[in-house]
């Protein structure tokens, strides 16, 4: 019935909501009907709060009709939420068994900066369980089904997220990234997706996977919306101690700025050791595509190296596993979550309750991370990987002085089938090539959609890199890129996503 306004932007659907044209109520609603009607298939969210959803948006028209100025450019916009950020209203499982069920006591920054600007919570998203995987079959729910191609995966870990976009079962979602879990989901379903810099979004009420790695990030299906939703979410939370304490950069007024078209006079580097080898075909002709259009807007397209990125997928797949053996520690069976009463001590209680609890992946890399961090290999192991954390970090500094952003695909290839690579994990972990440096050296970067390779039609995604604190030039050059694609294609990308079949 109101299927169209589930096509629109989040800014265009605000503009509709704010000028009282439609109600929030009427924005909320079509999107609860699109989940009704497709998520059966895509399999996007793990929980519905509709009624919830329809109180806030109601308060939302309330003010709006007493003549309230909108709380925020985005009030009365529909968004759906991973399931790795707390929330007083709805479980919060973060993909796992062990919290099946389990209602926080608290809000994350993240969910209350929602509320306070009055976007509409419609539920929380599917995920590989504790944001572990590139392909969301890892959730201890069943996969979500990327809407482009249902037989497919929609990426990992936020898959979820980043298919309730593609499906326009949102127009909004928010992501985590600790390795790619953003960008890459954004790439394999056509959609956009930010990794902010590391401290630039509040990690409270994150459920922590790897916590120097961990960022939440906005999920959309333009550059302006995740512009706007990032300036809502982003910015100093005196509750995690990693928070930066600077202003949120102006990414509205870059992104609008970018659209204008005009990069002169800035130098964009591509990432030698990021393309050729490795990528599918139609993947790097998108690439070189993006290139020749952002030369068309000006920009110095200029080549860079940084030698030490080969290593950061074995770096990463050691500092990670420590954190996470670290962290999903307090996984105790005594505190909260899922308890199996077997056996006599508090020991056997805990063994039978992880046992339970945690799929293979989650296991897997308790078990590796125990290890690199056990004593006598700690040096050999988690010790190097730091030390080439700061080479990495130091590769990025140098090559930030030869351009103002880096560019690479996103991922080595579209979407994969369903059951592909989920039985060889390394296979698993390659997705990620490209996006782990970033989280590594805590810098930032996006994925924006760069067409459909040709062999398959499915979606590729450019990936703009940039200094920390640097988002700004990143969204200018990233809507001034969709802008240009958009003109070139002769349609807007974000509207483009196949048509579902609509059950009745
Ligand atoms: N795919 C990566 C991993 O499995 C990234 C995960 C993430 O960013 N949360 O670790």
């Amino acid at each position: 019935m109101n299927d169209d306004l589930t096509r629109l932007s989040a800014a265009e659907l605000a503009t509709r909501i704010h000028s009282r044209e439609v109600s929030a109520v009427e924005a909320a609603q079509a999107h609860l009907d699109r989940i009704e009607a497709v998520d059966g298939d895509v399999h996007a969210f793990l929980h519905v709060g509709a009624q919830a959803a329809l109180e806030s948006a109601t308060l939302v028209d309330e003010s709006l009709a007493a003549g309230t100025a909108p709380a925020s450019p985005l009030a009365g916009v529909p968004l759906a939420l991973k399931d790795v950020l707390t929330t007083t209203d709805m479980p919060t499982t973060v993909g796992s068994r062990i919290l099946e069920g389990w209602r926080p006591p608290y809000d994350a920054t993240v969910t209350s900066r929602l509320r306070a600007a009055g976007i509409t919570i419609l539920g929380k998203t599917n995920m590989d369980e504790f944001a572990m995987g590139s392909s969301t079959e890892y959730s201890a729910y069943g996969p979500t089904h990327n809407p482009w191609a249902l037989d497919r995966i929609p990426g990992g870990s936020g898959g979820g997220s980043a298919a309730a976009l593609a499906a326009f079962e949102a127009p909004l979602a928010i992501g985590t990234d600790t390795g790619g879990s953003i960008r890459q989901p954004a790439s394999m379903t056509g959609t956009v997706g930010v990794k902010p810099t590391y401290g630039g979004v509040s990690r409270y009420g994150l459920v922590a996977c790897a916590s120097s790695l961990d960022q939440a990030g906005p999920c959309a299906r333009t550059v302006l919306d995740a512009a706007l939703l990032h300036e809502i979410i982003g910015g100093h939370d005196p509750l995690d101690s990693t928070s930066i304490d600077a202003p949120v950069p102006a990414v509205v007024e870059a992104a609008r700025r970018g659209a204008e078209g005009d990069l002169r006079g800035l130098r964009v580097g591509v990432v030698r050791e990021l393309t050729g080898e490795g990528y599918q075909a139609g993947v790097q002709e998108n690439f070189d595509a993006a290139l020749r259009e952002l030369e068309k807007l000006g920009a110095e397209v200029v080549e860079v190296s940084a030698p030490h990125f080969q290593y950061g997928l074995a770096a990463y797949y050691l500092i990670l596993p420590s954190e996470v053996s670290s962290n999903l520690a307090r996984f105790d069976a005594m505190r909260y979550g899922l308890r199996v009463d077997k056996g006599a001590s508090a020991e056997e209680v805990m063994a039978a309750t992880r046992e339970a609890g945690f799929g293979p992946e989650v296991k897997r890399r308790i078990i590796l991370g125990t290890y690199a961090l056990s004593s006598g290999y700690y040096d050999a192991y988690y010790g190097q990987a730091q030390k080439v954390r700061t080479l990495i970090s130091r590769d990025f500094a140098a090559a930030f002085e030869q351009a103002d952003v880096l560019v690479s695909p996103t991922a080595p290839t579209t979407a994969f089938p369903i059951g592909d690579k989920v039985d060889d994990p390394l296979a698993m972990y390659l997705n990620d090539l490209a996006t782990i440096p970033t989280n590594l050296a805590g810098t930032a970067a996006m994925s924006v959609p760069s067409g459909v390779a040709a062999e398959d039609g499915l979606p590729t995604g450019l990936q703009i890199m940039a200094p920390a604190l640097g988002e700004a030039v990143m969204y200018r050059v990233g809507a001034a890129y969709e802008a240009a694609r958009d003109a070139a294609d002769g349609s807007a990308f974000a509207t483009r996503a196949p048509e579902l079949e609509v059950r009745a």
